[in-house]
């Protein structure tokens, strides 16, 4: 296993070489094979300090080590990040590749984050569902990385951790949050099904002498036990000053700059999510007004009572719209069929209008969405980790199959005829698939583990506009009210997660945010509310990248005039893998202004 995961980790070492001699060919002393040798080091040392992490990612050399979260691993952590850092010094930044200088400012933030997380954030004392084992645990019995003895084998020397685990996290948790602390007991309860159940099952298919056996099992009894402790352990908890959910001004805008790595501060995006959200009502309006008299002043829509009345309030007319244009939808049977038929009508288009390569020999696979995922969203992309590059990349498409009615036309009128096709933008093309296609072609281990995800999800909802101001839709009015909708849900995200942390914005207010100004339905915005009370900056990222690039794009078009080609800005855009867009924007003008 080990020898497997090295010569991955070598192939795509050499692959980012080759790639970068046929860029820079001039440097007299490179700077570059020396970095590539320290970058190797510095993963096989990040491993070494999270072997959970490692295993994750598909690298399985530490599959059977529980580190226990107490000081000692904490200062461990500290070291690393420290030594790491320094030895970071030690390299020129302009000498290296743009691949090289990416990869440099994203080692150099994860360092800085693993400090600042234990020394400011110290979420390892107040977010209880921090401790929660029983997903790695899942991931060793379902993996099939290898066979089930040898995974058998590191699951029963993990596991013999698992009580220490648990006495650390009561040592490190105070005042822990009433949100957090619930959502530990919750997901604890939740797991204990894997060394209850999954486990008893696993081990029928193994052969084993009757001791090895019997001890396996009683190391299953002691994790069990551990983990309802530590549950009994919270319900009990004397609690009396609970930490607020709310991550505070102060830390929330040090979050976002390690998380989101933008180019604006937290105060300007939240600033732009405002004016955003008012432009999108304004164009919302209008199309509403237009579409009123089309669908709803017409004899033909008119109920029993004759003509419906128009309301005065504007956000309440496109409400009313929106409602009535979500009636065209497929059927529950058709869901699977239609979302396939689209993915060759959306490379097509692109090519029709020359809008970006799409590469004709990695076609993406589009399959039904496997049994374990079931329920949880419409489509979604699986894509293969940095350790198993010839993997298949998953175009995840659900099953309505079982829902009943109403639980089936809720969803079917929320992935509309119009959304549905944003929908498959967004995950597949040009959206996410296609650029993890580019982000293949300049390998880099360092930015498959630290991706940005502002550039991920904003390239996806860049790629959605993108598409409809180049005709897709043709310029339906009601493709573009379904698209202001969709793209005011991520506007909406940034605006709440930043008001509910730093604000103190009420569930009442936030309620009204989404349901009122952002047409959401109670359900989902009753998710949301929990979402935002567990998880900080996270929301903003879409809106953060989508306003990054989207920004970037338009100011690269005024200083390019007639040269600016749609098509090449994306090509090279994308060239540069997962980075965090302002040094992808800092890049490319540097290579344009040369
Ligand atoms: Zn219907
Ligand atoms: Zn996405």
């Amino acid at each position: 296993m080990k020898k497997l995961a090295s010569a991955l980790l070598l192939c795509s070492i050499l692959a980012s070489c080759v790639n970068k001699q046929s860029t820079d060919t001039t440097t007299a002393a490179d700077k570059n094979p020396p970095f590539d040798t320290y970058k190797t080091n510095f993963i096989e040392e990040l491993w070494k300090t999270y072997p959970g992490w490692a295993s994750s990612q598909g690298y399985h050399t530490y599959d059977s080590v529980l580190i226990v979260p107490d000081d000692a691993s904490r200062a461990k952590e500290l070291a690393f990040a420290k030594a790491n850092l320094d030895s970071l010094k030690t390299y020129d930044l302009a000498s290296l590749s743009d691949n090289n200088k990416t990869d440099y400012y994203m080692i150099e933030n994860q360092l800085k984050s693993i400090e600042w997380s234990i020394n400011e954030q110290k979420s390892f004392e107040w977010n209880p569902s921090e401790y929660n084992i029983s997903g790695a645990f899942a991931e060793m019995l379902n993996g099939n990385y290898d066979s089930l003895d040898v995974r058998l084998h590191n699951f029963y020397l993990k596991m013999a951790n698992i009580p220490a685990y648990y006495e650390a996290a009561k040592k490190n948790i105070k005042n822990p949050t009433i949100e957090h602390t619930q959502l530990a007991i919750d997901q604890n309860l939740g797991g204990i099904s894997v060394f209850e159940t999954d486990f008893h099952e696993a081990m029928k298919n193994v052969k084993l002498a009757e001791r090895e056996k019997q001890a396996m099992e009683a190391t299953a009894k002691e994790s069990v036990k551990a983990i309802k402790g530590f549950v009994e352990w919270l319900k009990k908890l004397d609690n009396k000053t609970p930490r607020s959910f709310r991550l505070g001004k102060e830390l929330y805008a040090k979050k976002f700059e390690f998380d989101i790595q933008s180019g604006y501060t937290v105060d300007q995006i939240y600033e732009k999510a405002i004016a955003h959200k008012k432009e999108l009502h304004e164009k919302m309006y209008v199309l509403a007004t237009k579409l009123w008299s089309k669908y709803l002043d017409n004899p033909a829509t008119w109920g029993q009572k004759g003509p419906m009345e128009k309301p005065k309030d504007s956000l309440q007319l496109i409400k009313m719209v929106i409602d009535k244009i979500s009636e065209k939808h497929v059927k529950p049977e058709e869901f699977q069929s239609t979302i396939e038929k689209q993915i060759p009508q959306l490379v097509d288009f692109i090519k029709q209008k020359d809008l970006i390569f799409i590469d004709p020999s990695k076609p993406l696979v589009v399959r039904k969405e496997p049994d374990y995922m079931a329920g949880v969203a419409g489509a979604s992309i699986s894509a293969p980790g940095p350790y198993d590059k010839k993997g298949n990349t998953y175009y995840n498409v659900g099953s309505l199959a079982g829902w009943d009615r109403e639980k089936a036309e809720s969803y079917l009128r929320e992935y509309n005829y119009y959304i549905l096709q944003i929908l498959s933008i967004h995950e597949a093309i040009p959206g996410h698939y296609t650029q993890l296609v580019y982000s293949n072609q300049s390998p880099s281990l360092i930015k498959s583990l630290f991706g940005n995800n502002a550039m991920i999800e904003g390239w996806a909802v860049y790629s959605e506009r993108m598409m409809l101001e180049n005709g897709y839709g043709n310029n339906e009015d009601e493709m573009w009210l379904m698209y202001y909708k969709w793209n005011l849900r991520s506007t909406c995200n940034t605006i709440l997660d930043y008001s509910v942390h730093t604000k103190n914005m009420s569930k009442e207010d936030a309620m009204n945010l989404l349901m009122k100004e952002a047409f959401q339905e109670k359900t989902e915005a009753e998710g949301k509310w929990k979402r935002v009370s567990v998880t900080q900056v996270q929301l903003c990222c879409y809106f953060t990248g989508y306003t990054e690039i989207y920004d970037f794009r338009e100011e690269l078009k005024k200083q390019m005039g007639d040269k600016f080609k749609l098509k090449e800005f994306h090509e090279k855009f994308l060239s540069y893998g997962s980075a965090p867009v302002k040094y992808i924007k800092e890049l490319m003008l540097a290579e344009q202004n040369n």
